[in-house]
């Protein structure tokens, strides 16, 4: 089966995974060092926080963020649940605002109209890798003083009117999962803007450990002493996966520009065929593509996801809206809430789309949907 997503994986990662592993540290070494200044790189020099995965990543920025029980949380339906299932968490209540119907990103003013007194953050989630429009939502954040953080999973490497993602939110958040741009297998990070919250960050991180001595409240028992001031978790991203989230980084121009070529090419051929809307994208934006996100119209996604399945094409859909997850139904939320995006899911069909996707199996993908189709 053609996957829709997957790793690609060269000899340089496998080598500087097995230097790590003849080393001297497995867990807390120089590669964590390493990976967080490389990822630095990419958001335009905002400080990075490697986590265990993209949702530990989330839970530490609503730390970092300050959100917590009686605190609103407004986001976008049409993310991964981990998006809003860490604001719940954090006993946070989730207030779903619509998407713009064409990228599928939050929608500025749907947001700005559910906005309280109690609007802790704003969390934008860059759909397919093309980021949200983070100016109008800053405008938003800027009037109510919420926390603007941007949900990076899919756009590491993505740039919006020339900036580059990571420094377009307060608080933004990445994912290495193998099906994501860059991988460490499991995998995540936190980039922060401001010193206080890249510090909460790195401290929940390693179980909310104080170990400057300055810091400490009583610091006289001697070098070993270490406290904690504020409940954290075990969320460190091992050496060995560092290593290979450094590795990955340097081949990130590589893999979008790969990304982009596919891209463009599944634009140019699928343009004729029937009942499809290719993915939009603003000109302000240069996206680090992680979807290929095609609607099928006519009321035949489901069949062409049957169809493409059996054929061996692993298509897939994202995503199913977060309140439609029982565990929001249960909380009371209903169908019907975001229109955009529900109309968005019922259409919405991911083609496959990794750096090692080769011309031919591009080929492959698209006669079959035109067979179907036609
Ligand atoms: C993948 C993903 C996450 C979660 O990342 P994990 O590394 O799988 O925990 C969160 N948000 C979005 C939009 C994602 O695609």
């Amino acid at each position: 089966m053609l996957p829709y997503g997957r790793q690609s994986i060269a000899e340089d990662d496998v080598r500087a995974v097995t230097e790590v592993l003849r080393g001297d540290w497995l867990t807390t070494g120089p590669a964590v060092d390493l990976f967080e200044a490389e990822l630095a790189r990419w958001t335009g020099g905002v400080p990075c926080v490697a986590v265990t995965s993209g949702t530990a990543a989330l839970h530490v920025a609503y730390v970092a963020a300050g959100v917590g029980p009686g605190d609103e949380v407004i986001t976008s339906p049409l993310t991964f649940v981990a998006t809003a299932a860490t604001a719940a968490l954090r006993g946070a209540r989730v207030v779903f605002a619509d998407v713009q119907p064409d990228t599928g990103n939050l929608d500025p003013d749907a947001a700005a109209a559910l906005v309280t007194g109690r609007t802790r953050a704003i969390t934008a989630v860059d759909y397919a890798g093309h980021p949200a429009d983070y100016d109008e939502l800053r405008a938003v954040t800027d009037r109510c003083g919420a926390v603007l953080i941007g949900d990076a999973a899919h756009s590491i490497g993505s740039a919006y009117k020339d900036r580059p993602v990571g420094a377009l939110a307060d608080l933004t958040t990445f994912s290495f999962f193998p099906t994501k741009t860059v991988t460490t297998a499991e995998g995540g990070a936190v980039a922060a803007v401001d010193p206080g919250r890249f510090a909460t960050a790195a401290r929940f991180r390693n179980h909310g450990l104080v170990r400057d001595p300055a810091e400490q409240r009583d610091p006289e028992h001697g070098g070993w002493h270490q406290e904690v001031h504020d409940f954290g978790l075990n969320y460190r991203l091992p050496d060995v996966l560092c290593a290979l989230g450094a590795s990955q980084l340097r081949r990130l121009g590589r893999f979008r520009a790969r990304r982009a070529e596919l891209v463009a090419r599944y634009n140019a051929l699928l343009a004729g065929l029937p009942g499809l809307t290719l993915p939009a994208q603003r000109t302000y934006t240069a996206p680090s593509w992680h979807l290929y996100p095609l609607r099928i119209g006519d009321g035949r996604r489901r069949e062409v996801y049957e169809r493409m399945r059996a054929a061996g094409i692993g298509v897939q859909v994202n995503y199913l809206p977060a309140y439609w997850h029982p565990v929001f139904e249960d909380l009371g939320y209903r169908r019907g809430l975001c229109p955009a995006a529900e109309a968005y899911y019922a259409e919405q069909l991911s083609l496959p789309l990794y750096p090692d996707l080769t011309d031919a199996e591009q080929g492959w993908v698209v006669e079959c949907l035109a067979a179907i189709l036609t």
